[in-house]
Parts: structure tokens; C-alpha cells; sequence
């Protein structure tokens, strides 16, 4: 037998790889084809044009290359620097770690800021550097937008705004892997000279594509740049764009006509509605899990109940109420679970990492959920491991499907013997979504 195999669907919550829409499954299934006949130019051609919509730029120059996130990155960095380069960059998680990790073993000179797994970028402390850096020995500020380890989107306009008012040159490399398509994200108007993602987070594709997106200014910078590099060299992508054939090597013509269909979904839902409903899903999740809400609410009503019964009730009846009332807030407060994201500004809508109790393992969590329900969770990942899991929703996903997990995850914490009341978050979460879910635009 085989021991993957579960009834009904797979409920596929890890932040990437996500569900793959029918329709793009469809899409690829389909032979191979000569990448030299017309066909795959004049494909190519409009998905070069299509796919710079969802970096929201028109100066920029997309590269689709066969690799993934990890491959992207080296682009990004091998193109537009030299060895010895000096480069700030952000530590705030897993991802984060691992680009550096990568910058550090490409000889640059990393200056690694560091926060807190939970928290964004300290943005300080790029100030001060950048301040102190009249000598513009800074070549290039690297960023994870969105940490899927953690949940935590950092603000990239203020990141902008930092080098605009010290007025650096600095170039400006961004990790969109698991925010492009599903997050504001904006290349032309935050100044960003290299974005890239993954084909398998928010495009919904599988794995297997990365897009990297160069601004002018990074173009100029790779003419001069000396990191060795030859499958990533846009040098070589930029001759065959010129020559209108578009590939220095075999592309994969599966996952082209699968970018072709997931582009199609997305331009056909609007770009700004799958952004927001990415914003509906997170909001619901956290709905959910944050409990900050409504312990606020509930304590506010339990303070009014209060009040009402000391001016109401004799001394007898007085001491019992208030105290049954206060015990049922704590109670409340106790089940609560945490969010890892330590700031309301920096919650991610692609994905929510969710603190449980020291006496829990969180991996055993995860390890439940795809053993009795079917339920596929993220894992904690190394300094978090153990202690958070992680819910993703981001990609081609609706309300419904995510209400499945939350469910899901409440069972589970229940088996790990978790004291929480069934149907609660996801009663929160039904509360929620039943106010704010549009109608589905094309169904009118
Ligand atoms: N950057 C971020 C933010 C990610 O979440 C990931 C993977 O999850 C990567 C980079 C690495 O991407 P890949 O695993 O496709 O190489």
C-alpha cells in the first residue's frame, strides 16, 4: 500500500509548495516542443510582458530561468556585485539566514543586521549605517520581504525612503518568494533593483521557476560586476531577447504554459484581488489563532458586566458574580495561542506562524495533522523548530479551503492535548469571512 496515500484531497497548508489550480494542471499536460519552432518566442514574448505586472513595473527586465527561489537569489547577488563587495542585510529567520549564508560563501563582505525571530528588519540600524556611509562603500542592501519562517513582512517603501533620505546609491535586492502575487508589492515605486520569486508559492505552479526582475540601474550595475557566473549570466539571456529566440538553453515548455494559465487566473481575478484576498485569509487565520481581539472585547464586556452588577446586586450576590466572570476572561486568555510575529505592522497574509506551549512539540503538531487528517502544516524551522507551527495561505486558495484547515489544526491541537474548544476559531474565522467575502467577480 502506499502510505501516502489519504482519502479525499490533501489539504496542502504549508507555505509553498501550494495547490496547484486544475486548470494549470491541465495546462501542462502536454509533450514536449521544439523551443526553436515560432511557438515558444512568441510565448515567451508575452509572458516576459505579463509576468512584469505582478512585480508591478514597466522598466524592469524579467529573467525565467529553471531553478528555484535558492537559484534566483545567486542571480540576483552574481550579477550585480563583486567579491569583496560590502552588503547589509537582514537576519530575521530561516530564509533570511540561508540567503545570507549564500552571500557569505560568494565572498561578499556581509554586514548581517540582526532582529529577533518575530520581528522585522531594523530599519535603525540601516539608517545609521547608511548614514555613516558617505563614502558609499555599501554596494547593495538585501531584504526577505516576506519571512516564511516567521510570518513576518517587512516594510520595503520604508526601507526606500531610508536610502532616498541619505540619498545611497546602494542597490536595492529583494526576496519576494513568498510575497510577490500575493502581497503589495510594488518594484517601479519602491525604487527595487532586483526582485525575484519562486514559481511554486504564490504563482501556484510547481517548483521549478525562478523570476528574477532587474531594474535599468541593476542591468548597468551587471555590466561591471565581477562574480563569476555562467548559467545565471543575464548577459547570455539578454543576447538571445535581442535575437527574439529568448532561451540560452532548454526551457521547461511544461511550466511555461503553466505560467501562461496561473498568469491568466490571476490577471482574470485581478492582481488587486487576489491581493486582497490574500489579506482576507491571513486576517481570518489570525482571527483565529490571535485572540488578542476578542479577549479585548470580551474584557471590556466582562468590565461592563461587572459595573452593572456592583451598582445592581446586593453586597451577597456581589463577590461571586464578578469572580465566576473574571475566571471565565482568564480562562479565555489561557487557550489562547500566540502569533510568532511580535507586531501587528509586520503580519504576514501569506502565512502565520503560530507559537503553541512549551509542554507541546510543534512538529508533533504537523506530524498529526498528515497522519490522522490529511493536513499538511509547516514546520517550525530552526531556532523556531518545535515551537511554532505554520499555517500558509497564500496561492490559488479560497475561503472555504482554509476554514477545512483551521478545523483541521483544532482537531489536532485537541490530540495533542491542547485544551481547546472545537469549532471556536474556526467560528471566528466563519464570522468573519461570512462579512467580508465578495462576491466572486466573474460570477456576477
Ligand atoms: N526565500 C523565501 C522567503 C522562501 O520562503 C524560500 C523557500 O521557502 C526561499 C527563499 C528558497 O526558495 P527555494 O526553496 O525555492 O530555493
Amino acid at each position: 500500500m502506499d502510505y501516502v496515500y489519504g482519502p479525499g484531497r490533501n489539504h496542502l497548508f504549508v507555505p509553498g509548495p501550494v495547490n496547484i489550480p486544475e486548470q494549470v494542471i491541465r495546462a501542462m499536460n502536454r509533450n514536449n516542443e521544439d523551443y526553436r519552432s515560432p511557438a515558444i518566442p512568441a510565448m515567451t514574448r508575452t509572458l516576459l510582458e505579463d509576468v512584469k505586472k505582478i512585480f508591478k513595473t514597466t522598466s524592469g527586465t524579467p529573467f525565467l530561468i529553471p531553478t528555484t527561489g535558492t537559484g534566483a537569489w545567486e542571480s540576483a547577488l552574481t550579477n550585480t556585485l563583486s567579491p569583496g563587495d560590502r552588503i547589509v542585510s537582514f537576519l530575521i529567520g530561516q530564509f533570511s539566514l540561508l540567503w545570507i549564508d549564500q552571500q557569505q560563501r560568494l565572498n561578499f563582505n556581509v554586514d548581517v543586521v540582526e532582529s529577533d525571530w518575530g520581528q522585522g528588519a531594523n530599519l535603525e540600524v540601516l539608517a545609521s549605517k547608511l548614514a555613516a556611509d558617505s563614502a558609499h562603500t555599501i554596494k547593495a542592501i538585501c531584504i526577505v520581504h516576506n519571512e516564511t519562517a516567521t510570518g513576518v513582512t517587512n516594510n520595503l517603501a520604508a526601507v526606500r525612503k531610508i536610502l532616498d533620505h541619505y540619498q545611497h546609491p546602494a542597490l536595492f535586492l529583494v526576496d519576494g518568494v513568498s510575497s510577490i502575487c500575493a502581497l503589495d508589492f510594488r518594484m517601479d515605486e519602491w525604487g527595487i533593483d532586483v526582485a525575484l520569486t519562486g514559481s511554486q508559492k504564490a504563482l501556484s505552479l510547481p517548483t521549478g521557476m525562478g523570476i528574477v526582475c532587474a531594474s535599468p540601474k541593476a542591468l548597468e550595475a551587471s555590466k561591471t560586476a565581477k562574480s563569476l557566473r555562467v548559467f545565471f549570466d543575464w548577459k547570455d539571456y539578454l543576447k538571445f531577447y535581442k535575437m527574439g529566440t529568448f532561451w540560452p538553453y532548454t526551457p521547461s515548455i511544461q511550466l511555461l504554459y503553466g505560467l501562461r494559465t496561473a498568469l491568466d487566473l490571476i490577471f482574470e481575478e485581478g492582481l488587486d484581488n487576489v491581493i486582497a484576498r490574500h489579506g482576507r485569509l491571513a486576517k481570518a487565520t489570525r482571527q483565529s489563532y490571535g485572540w488578542k481581539n476578542d479577549i479585548v472585547i470580551s474584557f471590556i464586556l466582562k468590565c461592563i458586566i461587572y459595573f452593572v452588577y456592583h451598582f445592581v446586586s446586593t453586597p451577597s450576590t456581589l463577590v461571586p458574580v464578578p469572580l465566576a466572570l473574571l475566571k471565565k476572561r482568564i480562562a479565555v486568555e489561557a487557550w489562547g495561542l500566540k502569533n510568532c510575529t511580535q507586531k501587528e505592522e509586520w503580519y504576514s497574509d501569506t502565512v502565520t506562524a503560530v507559537v503553541v506551549p512549551p509542554y507541546i512539540d510543534s512538529s508533533e503538531i504537523v506530524k498529526r495533522g498528515w497522519q490522522r487528517y490529511n493536513l499538511s502544516l509547516g514546520l517550525g524551522l530552526n531556532k523556531v523548530a518545535g515551537k511554532v507551527f505554520r499555517i500558509g495561505h497564500l496561492g490559488n486558495l479560497n475561503e472555504l479551503q482554509l476554514l477545512g484547515c483551521l478545523a483541521g489544526v483544532e482537531m489536532v491541537l485537541k490530540d495533542v492535548g491542547y485544551p481547546v474548544k472545537l469549532g471556536s476559531g474556526v467560528g471566528a474565522a466563519c464570522a468573519f469571512l461570512q462579512n467580508t467575502t465578495p462576491l466572486i467577480a466573474s460570477r456576477i
